[in-house]
């Protein structure tokens, strides 16, 4: 069971003295923790703790939100996304479903921690299936920083929630006043506020207070054109990631397979390269049944079959531009319908 419980905290417009007129779009933020909710251990500190600050304090810092929205919230989780988890993202999915279909809600803003935004937005844009504009936000400060970039993230995030243009496009993240489709967004800092891009296709759009414009459409599938569904009682089937690098042995391979993963994410050299060695441990892998998937440890561009490693006769998967960690998540809702390689393969080339 998980160990978190859902609570509602509605605190409508009461956050400004000026009410919202009723005609607002009704925005809800799901709140999951990270450094956006963190409050550093003093003043001069950069020690931190996450889920510190309750989304209303950082709503007191932007009373103009309560101009274009009317807002409410609930708290899903209060963790460092560094914990997140496959339950919780089954849990957040499946909470997220029920608000996107409350035909009193307009758009849904999920706070989220920098460290795994990227996993949670390709997650849940793969499986839930709503027109609504579901924006994600997190922060590179904690909200007790100088210049903490929570709030104004915050105020980005309900704007681009509220937008029309907004529509149809899935989970969007936005942060530092960059908008991204889900699947292209990558963490590329561990601390510089444009810790954010794209980098294979670019940006999807930008904001700047209120406006919200947007340069391109993702073309891969996504949401309603998404074949995935969770359904019931879903369960997400066990899929590891290994890293290559010079010298890099079987012996790791060889323990996933025994403990019984399903799949094995390879972030490897190149396009996808491994040594002589792992690769012919994650050819018995495949023998074994384990699903077999070469993405890179580059940090952008596509990963091709058959070009230094021959897929077709290894029976791999190659990632496309996908990095390691969206490939698990694809991997394992791809693992939900079949462990045929061919017919993963196609699922990776249209997602
Ligand atoms: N470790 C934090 C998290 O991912 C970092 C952050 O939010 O920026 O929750």
């Amino acid at each position: 069971m998980l160990k978190f419980a859902v609570t509602t905290i509605v605190f409508l417009t009461a956050l400004c003295a000026e009410a919202a007129p009723a005609t607002l779009p009704h925005i809800v933020i799901l709140t999951t923790g990270g450094t956006i909710s963190g409050a550093q251990l003093s003043d001069a500190s950069r020690a931190y703790r996450s889920g510190a600050v309750m989304v209303q304090d950082l709503l007191h810092a932007i009373p103009q939100a309560n101009s274009i929205a009317d807002i409410s919230a609930e708290s899903v989780c209060n963790i460092g996304s560094q914990n997140m988890t496959n339950a919780i993202w089954l849990e957040l999915a499946a909470r997220l479903q029920q608000v996107v279909d409350d035909p009193t809600v307009n758009g849904v803003v999920i706070t989220h921690g920098t460290d795994t935004l990227e996993e949670t937005a390709y997650f849940l844009s793969l499986v839930i299936k709503t027109d609504k504009p579901i924006v994600m936000t997190a922060a590179m400060r904690p909200a007790t920083a100088l210049s903490a970039d929570g709030p104004s993230n915050l105020f980005d995030a309900i704007a681009v929630a509220v937008s029309p243009l907004s529509r149809g496009r899935g989970v969007l993240v936005t942060a530092n006043g960059d908008i991204h489709y889900a699947r292209e967004v990558e963490k590329t800092n561990t601390l510089n506020l444009a810790a954010f891009v794209s980098p294979n296709r670019g940006r999807a759009g930008e904001t700047h207070t209120g406006d919200v414009n947007f340069f391109s459409a993702e073309v891969k599938r996504y949401g309603k054109t998404s074949e995935f569904a969770l359904g019931e009682h879903p369960q997400l089937p066990r899929v590891d990631i290994v890293y290559s690098y010079a010298n890099f042995g079987r012996d790791l391979i060889d323990c996933l397979v025994k403990i019984g993963t399903k799949g094995i994410v390879v972030a490897g050299t190149g396009d996808g390269n491994i040594t002589a060695d792992a690769q012919a441990g994650l050819e018995d892998a495949v023998r074994k049944g384990v699903v077999v998937v070469r993405s890179t440890r580059v940090g952008s561009g596509p990963v091709l079959r058959d070009v230094e490693v021959n897929d077709d006769e290894m029976g791999f998967v190659a990632s496309d531009d996908l990095n390691p960690q969206k490939s698990r998540v694809l991997l394992m809702l791809a693992l939900m319908k079949t462990s045929e390689p061919k017919a993963i393969q196609t699922i990776f080339d249209s997602y």
